[in-house]
């Protein structure tokens, strides 16, 4: 009897220590989490001291690494990510600017994990802040600049259904109606080809394509820009093909011959080059004697619907998202957009490919 009493209490002994020890992995798997999320997690009492705090915490909050014991509040002089924690009530993550870099916005959520304990987990939101930010902006863009044709229509088509306007005035509105009608066209397939490039994969096997018969499909595709006596010259210097997909590359010369074309006053003498770098590199270049770019404005003129005069643009039928589709055309194949310009001499745009 006395023995299986004592095999017992051996077993309860065996038994506590294999817990403890599975226990303490538990504990380090779970710290060895905490460390390799991204986001902050900070554990507090009722009374808001430190009881655990991981590293992201510390680097996002500005925490010392022995916060453990100290009060939040004396961590961090945020008063409303105090008071939010001081709630016990469920509530909507709290935004608020990072207390060690004040162009960071961080965001935090409060989980009450029972009637002592707190967790806190902050995050990061500065980026995805910023995309928001620009696809408000990008609709409230689109939205603009299809108002003011669809204003166009709307002006013309009431005239048109006007009974008590001469017939005259009428008829000749029929014509006007495609200026705006084109420019509204323009638009929806320049978006839809900027949304393809974002969001169709490259892919894998590209084709064999020969620029020169690439920019003569362009110089064709921007015949109806030219006036009369308006130049253009193509220098064929590379007959090795490169690998590329061919409606891309298409849609990169027609921006940038269109662009040299329509910022070009009459007479303008633009100049088309595809040229061997090396045995491996040819370059791309379109050169134009217009009315040029000042300085300031190089760096943005491929951000999608930046435009130098927004005035002059629409007045020379641009959309204001030929150069973010020759960007993400380029980006597609490996190469990037170089600018060279002086107001009222004219510039150079050209990009690298390799062979
Ligand atoms: P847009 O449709 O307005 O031409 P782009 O994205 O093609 O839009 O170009 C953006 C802006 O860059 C233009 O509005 C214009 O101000 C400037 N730009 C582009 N190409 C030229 C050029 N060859 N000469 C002078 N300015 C140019």
């Amino acid at each position: 009897m006395s023995e299986n009493l004592e095999t017992t209490e051996l077993d309860r002994e065996s038994k506590k220590k294999s817990d403890q020890s599975r226990l303490k992995a538990r504990l380090r798997d779970l710290e060895f989490f905490t460390e390799v999320i991204p986001d902050g997690v900070v554990i507090i009492n009722n009374l808001l001291i430190v009881e655990a705090s991981n590293e992201s915490a510390q680097s996002l909050l500005g925490f010392p690494e022995d916060s453990i014991g100290s009060s939040l509040e004396d961590l961090i002089e945020v008063p409303r990510l105090s008071n939010y924690v001081r709630k016990t009530a469920q509530q909507e993550p709290l935004e608020f600017t990072s207390p060690i870099q004040k162009d960071s916005t961080l965001e935090a959520r409060l989980f009450n994990v029972d009637k002592d304990t707190k967790v806190i987990v902050v995050r990061d939101i500065t980026t995805l802040n910023r995309l928001l930010t620009m696809r408000q902006s990008f609709v409230a863009n689109v939205s603009h600049e299809l108002r003011t044709p669809l204003t166009v229509v709307k002006g013309y088509l009431e005239t048109m259904v006007d009974e008590s306007a001469p017939d005259e005035l009428r008829l000749s509105l029929i014509s006007k109606l495609s200026a705006p009608v084109s420019r509204m066209e323009s638009l929806v397939q320049d978006l839809l080809l900027l949304t393809q490039l974002e969001s169709n994969p490259v892919p894998p096997e590209m084709d064999e394509i020969n620029m020169n018969d690439v920019i003569r499909n362009a110089c064709n595709e921007v015949q109806g820009l030219l006036a009369e006596s308006d130049k253009i010259s193509i220098v064929n210097d590379c007959d090795k093909p490169i690998k590329g997909i061919a409606t891309e590359l298409n849609s990169l010369c027609t921006n940038l011959i269109s662009n040299a074309v329509r910022y070009s006053p009459d007479g303008a003498d633009i100049e088309i080059s595809w040229a061997s770098l090396s045995d491996s590199k040819a370059r791309l270049s379109v050169k134009d004697t217009g009315i040029g770019i000042a300085k300031e404005h190089i760096d943005r003129i491929t951000e999608r619907f930046y435009r130098v005069d927004m005035k002059d643009s629409r007045a020379r039928g641009g959309t204001g998202l030929g150069l973010a589709i020759v960007k993400h055309v380029l980006r597609r194949h490996n190469s990037e957009l170089e600018v060279k310009s002086r107001v009222n001499e004219g510039s150079l745009f050209y990009c690298d490919f390799e062979l």
